[in-house]
């Protein structure tokens, strides 16, 4: 909705009135990485309700998500959060153009009438919501729940490497998994995949907060997770990586960032009939209703997960959950502080300019992430 075809643009570091697009990059259909395009032609995204936040993005990070989504992951079930009544029919709508991009750091420039925690000229930090456009481009603007300010001690760059992250693993350690600050000190938890964008900062969060942590990873990756304080670390590559996971003591929590068959081995190592969590990051919910439909989609998911969830009560005593991102400002606020205490370090592995979006694409595609890949906007 309000995309027009003419813009006329005025530039400068902030929106006058004016300016009325921005550069950015968009997909107008799905598919592989040629269908990135530059533009300079996208409507700003001005403030619309009362609570709305709109920000000159300094930086932004991409995710896995971006890949998924540029490729039209998720497409049925995002439609549906951005115009409800698309549920109806079709003609509710396009999500073309489209901006990816789910991580923000930069300066808040036009607040809502009801925004009291922020204002402009403030550095923030924000998750954008799969269902809202993205931070590949000049400004985006959100809702005040879902912007916090920025950590001081780190740049723009750094700072958009951890939002999304964050409030993933927040969100699947926490209300997932049981995990917080004052109930962590006790608790074994083994990370599977800790060497990417949600191990990287799960590892500090959780050191943080006291838990024991026990990482699985790619060997050139033992000397990052160690750094970042993981206890035991586990070469999932190695023959007998089963046995050595077998052979430790069991764990409280687990969280899942792989998938696949570690479901079943990482369902095998934790403490039974005690309370013991599975928490996986990677579920079928989306990927379901991509190819079922809403409704099929959403039934196929809930009775998948509803049986694992009964089977591995009933067999062993732990509990099954799937973890999803959720917005939440006050949580990264939270998160600020612990960058401030350097107890989160971001973990940036490649940094690519505002002009290199494809590259930066390109990179993630590859895999093997050791912490983030961040654009610079501005
Ligand atoms: P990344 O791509 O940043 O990291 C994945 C890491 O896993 C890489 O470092 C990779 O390195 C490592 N890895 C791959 N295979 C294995 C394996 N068998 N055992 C251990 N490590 C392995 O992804 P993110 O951290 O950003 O996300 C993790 C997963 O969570 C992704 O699948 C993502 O889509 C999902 N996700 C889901 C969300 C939700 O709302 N449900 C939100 C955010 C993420 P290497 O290959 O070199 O070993």
């Amino acid at each position: 909705a309000g995309w027009s075809l003419s813009c006329r643009r005025n530039v400068s570091s902030s929106p006058s009135r004016l300016q009325s697009c921005m550069p950015g990059w968009v997909i107008d259909q799905y598919g592989t990485n040629g269908v990135l395009t530059y533009t300079e032609d996208i409507p700003v995204p001005t403030v619309n309700s009362p609570s709305d936040v709109m920000i000159k993005v300094y930086a932004a990070s991409l995710n896995p998500l971006d890949i998924a989504m540029r490729g039209g992951y998720g497409a049925t079930l995002l439609k549906l959060k951005r115009h409800p009544m698309s549920v109806l029919g079709s003609d509710y709508g396009s999500e073309f153009p489209l901006i990816l991009g789910r991580d923000v750091s930069g300066v808040v420039v036009d607040c809502g009438s009801e925004v009291t925690h922020v204002a402009p000229g403030d550095e923030v930090w924000a998750a954008v919501p799969p269902w809202k456009q993205g931070s590949l481009a000049e400004f985006v603007t959100l809702t005040e729940y879902e912007v916090s300010h920025k950590p001081k001690s780190v740049s723009h760059a750094e700072a958009a490497s951890i939002p999304y992250v964050a409030n993933t693993a927040l969100s699947a350690l926490v209300n997932a998994g049981g995990l917080c600050r004052d109930s962590s000190s006790n608790k074994r938890v083994l990370i599977t995949g800790g060497s990417g964008g949600v191990g990287t900062f799960s590892i500090q969060l959780l050191k943080a907060w006291g838990a024991h942590v026990t990482v699985t990873c790619s060997p050139n990756a033992e000397g990052l997770v160690r750094g970042l304080g993981a206890d035991e670390v586990v070469d999932y590559t190695a023959e007998d990586a089963s046995e050595q996971l077998a052979m430790m003591e069991k764990f409280d929590v687990v969280l899942d960032n792989v998938g696949g068959e570690t479901e079943q081995l990482a369902l095998g190592l934790l403490k039974p009939w005690s309370g013991a969590k599975y928490v996986t990051l990677v579920t079928p919910l989306l990927l379901n209703t991509d190819s079922m439909g809403l409704l099929d989609g959403m039934c196929q998911a809930g009775s998948s997960l509803q049986s694992k969830a009964i089977q591995n009560i009933i067999s062993g005593g732990v509990f099954y959950r799937w973890g999803f991102y959720a917005p939440d400002g006050p949580a990264l606020d939270d998160v600020s502080r612990l960058v401030d205490a350097g107890k989160i370090l971001p973990i940036v592995e490649a940094q690519f300019p505002f002009t290199q979006v494809p590259q930066a694409f390109q990179k993630l595609e590859q895999g093997h992430a050791r912490g983030k890949t961040v654009v610079r906007v501005t």
